[in-house]
Parts: structure tokens; sequence; C-alpha cells
């Protein structure tokens, strides 16, 4: 998901790929500014205040250092999980956006959803019931095990799926600042919205990467 030239400290937060009115009227043009310019930007530079004096973490990739900082000492390990997290899970949910978007996935992910949830619809309703359920502020995925079976969880705050050895194929932003300049506390209005914008061709391809490794 991120590029290999900006997988690294100095981490840098590239532009996003689409206007900031891009997901308009689903998204609106304030809220993805805010998110990518403020959010994203902080968690990027904590990120990098947190690795400024350590050259051998300064080595390790995104992925790494979020496996790692659970066994790194505090504060500094919860310092690198909070922020590598957040950089982690916002690329991938900005990566995954769309406009048109939405509908419905196709080709093997397609097949793998249909045999997990039992079809596409009941696939939604039970990642938008996982997507209510988040208290406070996290994010809902569709992820795979190592044997290429979905599943839905949720992850608090900026955690990962990669310290639980899932691998996400998509995920959405429930923290109150993806949504609540358009949607108030509506946070069953933004799913909605959100589900016109998801990039499927993106989760397609997060999911036959993992298949690589099966
Ligand atoms: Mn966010």
């Amino acid at each position: 998901m991120n590029t290999p030239q900006n997988d690294h400290y100095i981490f840098v937060n590239e532009p996003l790929p689409y206007p900031f009115d891009a997901m308009e009227p689903f998204i609106d043009i304030k809220t993805m500014e805010l998110h990518h310019d403020r959010h994203l930007q902080a968690y990027t530079d904590n990120l990098n205040a947190a690795l400024k004096g350590y050259p051998t973490l300064q080595k390790a990739s995104l992925e790494q250092l979020i496996r790692m900082a659970g066994r790194l000492p505090k504060p500094l390990g919860t310092q690198i999980g909070h922020n590598a997290g957040g950089v982690y899970n916002h690329r991938f949910f900005f990566a995954e956006l769309k406009n048109p978007g939405g509908g419905q996935p196709s080709g093997e992910l397609m097949t793998a959803i249909t045999s997990a949830f039992g079809g596409f619809t009941d696939f939604v309703g039970e990642l938008e019931a996982a997507a209510l359920s988040v208290f406070g502020s996290g994010y809902a995925w569709l992820v795979s095990d190592g044997n290429g079976r979905l599943r839905i969880i949720t992850t608090a705050n900026q955690d990962t799926p990669l310290t639980k050895r899932l691998h996400p194929i998509l995920n959405v932003d429930v923290w109150e600042h993806a949504y609540y300049l358009k949607h108030y506390n509506k946070r069953a209005d933004y799913f909605d919205d959100w589900l016109s914008v998801i990039d499927w061709e993106k989760a397609e391809l997060a999911y036959s990467h993992i298949g690589k490794f099966r």
C-alpha cells in the first residue's frame, strides 16, 4: 500500500492522489483536507519525532515499526505504536477511496466474501454493525487470515490488524474527525456515504497480494 521510498524514516505525508473535493458529496472537502493535512500530518510528524534519536529504528519499515512497537521500552514503544499505526491506517483508508466508487467487488474477493458472509448484503450489514460498535475512536476492517479466510474486526484508536497476524483488505475510519463536520454524530449516515466511495479494485488488489503468501 505504501510506496517503498516513503516506507522508512523520514516519513513524508504524500499528497492524496485526488483533490480534497473528490469524494463530494459523500465526504466533504473540509473533512478531507483536515483529515489529511492535519491529522495524518500530525501522525507523520510525531512518528518522525519519536524516531529522531534512534538510528537503528530509522532503518525499519512502517510495518516493521508497528510489529516491534509492543516490545520496545515505554514511552518510546507507545509513541511509535500510536503514530506508526496512525500513518498506516490513514494511508490505507485514503488509498481505497474513489469517486465514483462503491458498488460491489468482483473476482476472488467477491467469491471469498460470499463464502465467508453468505452474500454481499450480509457482509455490508456485518461491517456496518462492527463500525457502529466501535466505542470511541477506531476502525472497522475487512481482513484475511493467513489462509485467505475473511473476517470483520474492529481496532481501537490507532491499533492495526498487523499485530494480530491479520492482513488488511479494507478499512473504514470511524474516528469523529472522519465525519463530524458533515454527518455530526450520525456515524451510520457516514458509513452509508462511505459505501459509495469504496475503491473495490484496490481492495481486490490487497486481497490478491495476500494470496501470494498463502
Ligand atoms: Mn482519521
